[in-house]
């Protein structure tokens, strides 16, 4: 097989990658504006146009929040983009990325800056928006090869990720579950384009605790004082770090109170849990109850624990080893050395292998400092991924490689 002229032809796209990823990390799309959501949406529509699949926003549920007065919220996300080629083909291909930044509209970093002639600091320059125009010339490059009959594809764009893909988790499921595997463009993790090997799972849990509200000068013996309740349940939740090795519980945030002459009847913690195995999930739901369970019998003190794991843990099972060493090999023939190491991050890695779909989820560009204003992209990585991917799909479309899920 002569795969050079579509490898070379990414070479050329250097300018038209960096052209793409500009204009994007220019768009607000912090995962709450929806605005800016329907803005980068349409941009990659334009983008995503010239690969010829059939393409439609799909509309996601409203997310459950818990505000900072305790109540359940439903807030509205935005529109996924679902791309869908060849479903007749044998072998078939999820690819994931997200539109959505974790930079509202009011957060001060919004530009790109040059930091020098292979460095952009810039907003979702990584994260992801340089692994979507790693993706698309991926693609484009596949497509312009005689292979294409036996590999079909479907993409999934959510707006959601950075807030733990709740509304488009189904329809990562869905397309997961018709699809061989699975292909994901999070940045690398390191400037050396490490991938990021087995992951933790994550829950999100918020505590509302409703105590009595009374003066401090007139009736302090009435009242019921939230933030003591809370604390102590809040400490005790810590504890649990002690109590299993493979936890980790971070007590995140509180809110509540008020005035300093008042008894605080309201407030509300947050915690964020790290799990390794569903018998994780379980031993820190019981234990979270159980706590709860004691909060409620304090006089005059009523609780509700709302959250849950939203993303399962990512282990490796044959087929996905299969799918990293594959992986590695495509590196080493282009002389891109490819390792990888476990992390207790999550992402829609973690979802893909929930619903049975071995997935690599790092192949997107080499950068870092990502969720901050330090957020980096190293130029060069875009076409050098973007010809790992290409070199991945022909190798399995050419029958060089034949890919067989147990
Ligand atoms: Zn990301």
């Amino acid at each position: 097989m002569n795969y050079t002229p579509y490898l070379d032809w990414i070479d050329q796209q250097h300018e038209a990658m960096c052209q793409l990823v500009w204009e994007w990390s220019h768009i607000n799309s912090g995962s709450w504006n929806l605005e800016g959501l329907a803005q980068m949406s349409k941009v990659l529509q334009t983008a995503f146009v010239r690969l010829g699949a059939d393409m439609h926003e799909v509309d996601l549920p409203p997310k459950e929040v818990v505000n900072s007065q305790g109540e359940v919220e439903h807030v509205p996300l935005g529109k996924a983009l679902h791309l869908r080629k060849r479903p007749e083909a044998p072998l078939k291909v999820m690819l994931v990325g997200h539109m959505d930044t974790v930079f509202g509209k009011t957060h001060p970093f919004q530009t790109i800056h040059k930091v020098d002639d292979n460095t952009w600091n810039g907003p979702g320059v990584a994260d992801l928006k340089g692994g979507l125009a790693v993706m698309l010339k991926a693609l484009e490059a596949f497509e312009r090869t005689p292979y294409t009959a036996n590999l079909g594809w479907e993409i999934v764009i959510n707006p959601d990720e950075e807030i733990s893909s709740d509304g488009s988790g189904p329809l990562l499921a869905e397309v997961a579950g018709r699809s061989h595997l699975g292909l994901i463009y999070e940045p690398a993790t390191n400037d050396q384009g490490q991938l990021a090997g087995e992951r933790k799972g994550v829950g999100s849990f918020s505590v509302v605790v409703h105590g009595k509200s009374a003066h401090v000068g007139r009736a302090f013996e009435s009242g019921r004082n939230a933030i003591c309740a809370l604390a102590e349940f809040l400490l005790a939740a810590n504890q649990l770090n002690e109590q299993r090795e493979t936890i980790t519980l971070n007590v995140g945030r509180i809110e509540g109170g008020g005035p300093l002459n008042m008894v605080p009847d309201l407030a509300i913690g947050r915690i964020n849990v790290r799990t390794e195995s569903e018998a994780d999930e379980k031993w820190v739901q019981h234990a979270l109850q159980q706590l709860q369970n004691q909060l409620d019998l304090k006089d005059g003190i009523r609780s509700h624990l709302y959250g849950k794991f939203s993303r399962k843990p990512k282990r490796f099972t044959p087929s996905m080893s299969r799918l990293f060493d594959l992986v590695a090999e495509c590196g080493t023939m282009l002389s891109q050395p490819i390792s990888w190491k476990a992390t207790g991050g999550a992402c829609d890695g973690n979802n893909l292998a929930a619903a049975g779909l071995p997935n690599v989820d790092t192949l997107g560009v080499r950068g870092g400092k990502i969720h901050s204003a330090q957020e980096y992209l190293l130029l060069d990585s875009l076409t050098e991924r973007a010809k790992l991917s290409a070199l991945l799909l022909m190798r399995l479309a050419s029958g060089e490689v034949k890919w067989e899920n147990p």
